[in-house]
């Protein structure tokens, strides 16, 4: 087990760019707005604890295999670390890093009192028999047991992980612990200390965020069409919520294996069947396919990336037609694609404005969890609806008092109120 990484390594995540140093260039950008000295530089590019562990896992054949987990905790200024766990095969510890600072940057920006942190393990969820999967769970679990807690790191899904993953992870806490501890993680199945809206939270977060996008910028979301990148977790609901809320026109789907594509809309939900019978969602009846870099292109009103880092680069961003781009994936733009849909115009939606629906409603989990008393549907969902409302707003204000992208005016927010704390806690 090896605590706290010395070597700074650069490690290329998915698409060739390394997603830390994306991380670096964004803090450098808005460190020139801002005018930040070196010194809160410095503590903003650096995660604060990390822990690298070798988890050994006995697989159903009867080997072993050994995996390699993480977790990064990347800055507790605002309290409590949060972030998911990722079980990916293209992990590496540098896309943990970036993802951990985006997580301390959308607590912040969400006015949440938490910091942020990111887990993951390299390994491939899609080869493994769901007894395979419990034992790895609960055996990262053991591995890094002292590194979390209800008061110190609360994880969360990611990609590739879920409810199920979440529901092993809390039981195997709570048997090291000695005593019931719910409060440890959050997307929790609701049956064991769940919290209702949990599910499609990041993906409806997403549409009130497109909600206000819209009324800002006059578009129309009834019969606006949508191409969504991604069909888990984010994509499927961002698909739902599209028709339901807005009776927008989901035209394009894809996911890892292919994509489909139908001008007369998609039912998410039958998609949704299909894909669970054959694996993806490519090849369903009636439909062209598509691969998902076309899907990408599409003159479509709104895209939504919804699966994972370095979806659109400095290659293909003059190509995107939609007029919002709405981040469900964390990472999914460069800088420079930044850069470039902002000179044409498309309104990005930041993934950690646009995505927050999810580390809001595991906020809303811990506290139900830590105050015993649980509450109704609607009720997470309208607290839900202000806190992006406002944060929607906030952003979007400080981009046009600015002149930035709201990227840049989403880091303006977050950090002003991440430096303002560690200046009233005495680091800086
Ligand atoms: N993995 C999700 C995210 O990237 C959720 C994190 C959480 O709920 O803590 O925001």
């Amino acid at each position: 087990m090896l605590q706290q990484s010395r070597t700074m390594t650069i490690n290329k995540g998915t698409n060739g760019q390394n997603p830390f140093q994306v991380v670096g260039d964004q803090i450098d950008a808005c460190a020139r707005i801002l005018k930040l000295s070196d010194e809160v530089v410095a503590i903003l590019k650096k995660p604060a604890r990390e822990l690298h562990v070798s988890i050994p896992v006995k697989m159903d054949d009867g080997t072993t295999k050994v995996f390699s987990g993480y977790r990064v905790h990347y800055n507790d200024a605002l309290g409590i670390t949060k972030g998911g766990i990722r079980f990916h095969p293209d992990e590496t510890i540098d896309t943990v890093r970036a993802l951990s600072a985006w997580m301390t940057w959308k607590c912040s920006l969400l006015d949440l009192p938490l910091g942020g942190a990111k887990g993951g393990i390299i390994c491939d969820p899609k080869q493994m028999s769901q007894g395979e999967l419990e034992r790895l769970s609960r055996a990262y679990i053991r591995a890094v047991y002292s590194f979390i807690g209800p008061e110190k790191d609360v994880p969360a899904p990611d990609v590739y992980t879920n409810p199920q993953i979440m529901a092993w992870m809390m039981d195997e806490y709570s048997v090291i612990a000695g005593k019931p501890s719910p409060g440890v993680i959050t997307g929790k199945p609701v049956a064991a200390g769940g919290s209702v809206g949990r599910g499609d939270a990041t993906a409806r977060g997403g549409m009130y965020c497109i909600r206000e996008a819209a009324n800002r910028l006059g578009i129309d979301l009834d019969g606006a069409t949508v191409a969504i990148q991604g069909f888990g977790n984010a994509g499927y609901h961002a698909a739902v919520l599209c028709s339901a809320l807005f009776n927008a026109k989901v035209v394009a789907v894809c996911d890892s294996r292919g994509g489909i594509y139908n001008e007369d809309g998609l039912d998410a939900d039958k998609v949704s069947s299909y894909k669970k019978l054959t694996g993806s969602v490519s090849g369903y009846p009636d439909t062209q396919s598509i691969n998902g870099d076309d899907l990408l292109e599409l003159p479509v009103d709104i895209l939504v990336p919804a699966a994972m880092e370095n979806a659109i680069t400095a290659k293909n961003a003059a190509n995107i037609k939609a007029k919002i781009i709405a981040e469900l994936a964390n990472g999914p733009l460069t800088p420079e694609a930044d850069d470039i849909l902002f000179n044409n115009g498309i309104h990005v939606i930041p993934d950690f404005l646009c995505n927050a629906g999810g580390v809001t409603v595991s906020y809303f989990e811990m506290v139900q969890n830590n105050a015993l008393y649980y509450w109704r549907e609607e009720e997470v969902r309208e607290k839900l609806d202000a806190k992006m409302t406002t944060a929607y707003r906030n952003v979007f204000e400080t981009s046009q008092e600015y002149g930035i992208n709201m990227r840049q005016a989403a880091y303006v927010q977050a950090i002003t109120r991440i430096v303002e704390v560690m200046q009233i806690r005495g680091w800086v």
